[in-house]
């Protein structure tokens, strides 16, 4: 290999890897690649190194010394030990200033674990969350990178060349320090959830309500892609309708088993929301909604019970316009609760974790690249622009005044569905959380009442200042 020539470099081939790597040598950066299994390696370079300049190593000391200094080296392997057993190896090679870049989907903790491990050996860590998938990798993702700021001087220009653009603004930016990057993908992934998961009960209802076949719903949110839910995911999900089975001519989604798998970013946002005390009410049904769906003998059982249900049935062409129009709005309505919540996770990550995170960056750098990539994420900037120390996303314009247009239909499709036995749980449960945190007095003053009783744990009064206990009459 040629001597210390590489602007960059990427460890691990595999599907993500190897888009990475072609981004960045298209992008005019001359990139070193290596595979631990070197087949791969030399996939890559017969089939796409006539596009652009790699430096391809068998070694990785080859690899490192292929790197200009301070050597940039992305690992782009499996999260976990993977990660750690490249990340020394690689740290046995580089010297003081090097920067390793860990763009799989590792967990936050790992990062702010590695960037200390990293640190006392004089090397930047930079644990950077890359969302867009294989399509994104190879033609402009969503780029979150954590690490030190110093770091960001070298690295920045290089991902923000290779990101997505939006209005020509790339989908990059400096997230916060050590593990800041990894989180903010983590909620993204957890939202990502979430916004999936409603429009899954939007089509549900739909359905159920209309009599109408998957084609047909396929126009619906078609149509609903032309206006403010316009985003990715209703974009494919109009698609994924569409599409019918070659063989048998049925619609594809009917022949899909309805166990919705996950890799585990969803459950990571809503056990750190848990540890944070943080509702993220729609990012936990709808990971909770994908466990149940994996659960056949449940299923089983739970499909000899009644539902003592009346099922939907809207009839005349008035009703069904109406239906769909409270169907979309309810969505709505629910997107916007599940935004705000990952935002709130967001903000008490970063209040926990020491990170300078702006928020109103970071939805920028959502509205291209990325899954959850939407026009919506426009009006999320603004409203952070405005207040950055905005405590709810949901009471702030555009937000506030919409879903309050919203609310109406909320209710009514909650209600209906509910009627009809239809499972909604994240726009049954947004509801439940917007009118907990509108009411002016909860319940949760009878709970401080059943806490002090059972276990002398105190309670704070109305109408006067201190702690206080009560001797509480015995039970009958
Ligand atoms: P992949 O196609 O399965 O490739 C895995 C790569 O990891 C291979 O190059 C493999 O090398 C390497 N590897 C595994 N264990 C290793 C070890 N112990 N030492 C050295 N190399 C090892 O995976 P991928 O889809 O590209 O995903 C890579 C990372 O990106 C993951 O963290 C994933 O979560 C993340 N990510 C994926 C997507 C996506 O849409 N796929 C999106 C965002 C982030 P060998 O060839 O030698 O086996």
């Amino acid at each position: 290999p040629e001597a210390s020539t590489a602007d960059i470099g990427v460890y691990g081939l595999g599907v993500m890897g190897a888009n990475l790597a072609r981004n960045l040598a298209r992008n005019g950066y001359t990139t070193a690649v290596f595979n631990r299994t070197q087949a791969r390696t030399e996939k890559l370079i017969s089939e796409h190194g006539g596009e652009a300049t790699f430096v391809p190593s068998s070694t990785l000391e080859d690899f490192v010394a292929s790197l200009r200094a301070p050597r940039v080296a992305i690992i782009m392997v499996q999260a976990g030990p993977a990660t750690d057993a490249v990340m020394e190896q690689l740290a046995a090679l580089m010297d003081e200033g090097d920067i390793i870049v860990d763009c799989g989907n590792s967990l936050f903790a790992d990062t702010i674990r590695r960037e200390k491990w990293a640190a006392e050996r004089g090397l930047h860590f930079v644990g950077a969350g890359v969302s867009g998938g294989e399509e994104g990798a190879l033609w402009g993702p969503s780029i979150m990178p954590g690490g030190t700021r110093a770091s960001y001087e070298r690295l920045g220009p290089m991902f923000e060349a290779i990101s997505a653009t939006y209005d020509g603004v790339p989908c990059c930016t400096y997230i916060g320090a050590n593990g800041a990057g990894h989180f903010v993908k983590m909620v993204h992934n957890g939202i990502e959830y979430a916004d999936m998961q409603v429009i899954a009960e939007a089509y549900t209802l739909l359905r159920e309500g209309l009599g109408a076949a998957p084609a047909q719903i396929a126009d619906i949110f078609a149509a609903w892609n032309e206006g403010e839910l316009n985003s990715y995911l209703i974009e494919i999900t109009a698609e994924v309708l569409r599409q019918v089975d070659a063989s048998t001519g049925v619609p594809l989604v009917d022949l899909i088993v309805d166990a919705a798998s996950q890799k585990g970013t969803g459950k990571w946002t809503v056990q750190t929301a848990l540890d944070l005390a943080v509702p993220v009410t729609a990012i936990g049904e709808a990971t909770f909604a994908r466990g149940a769906s994996c659960e056949p003998a449940q299923r089983a059982a739970g499909q000899k019970l009644a539902g003592n249900a009346t099922p939907l049935v809207i009839e005349t062409d008035e009703a069904r316009a109406a239906f769909v129009e409270d169907v979309r709005r309810a969505l709505f309505a629910s997107k916007i609760v599940a935004y705000s919540q990952g935002f709130d996770e967001i903000g008490a990550g970063a209040a926990e974790y020491g990170w300078d995170i702006d928020k109103g960056a970071l939805a920028r750098i959502w509205r291209a690249g990325c899954i959850i990539r939407a026009a919506f994420l426009d009006d999320i900037t603004r409203a952070y622009e405005a207040d950055p120390a905005l405590p709810l996303l949901l009471a702030a314009e555009p937000f506030a005044t919409r879903f309050q247009e919203c609310t109406p239909a909320l209710r009514r499709i909650v209600s209906q569905a509910a009627l009809a036995g239809v499972p909604i749980p994240v726009f049954a449960s947004s509801l439940a959380y917007f009118d907990q945190i509108r009411a002016a007095r909860l319940p949760a003053a009878l709970i401080q009442g059943q806490r002090d009783f059972f276990g002398s744990h105190t309670y704070r009064r109305v109408d006067r200042e201190g702690i206080f206990h009560t001797l509480w009459a015995e039970p009958g």
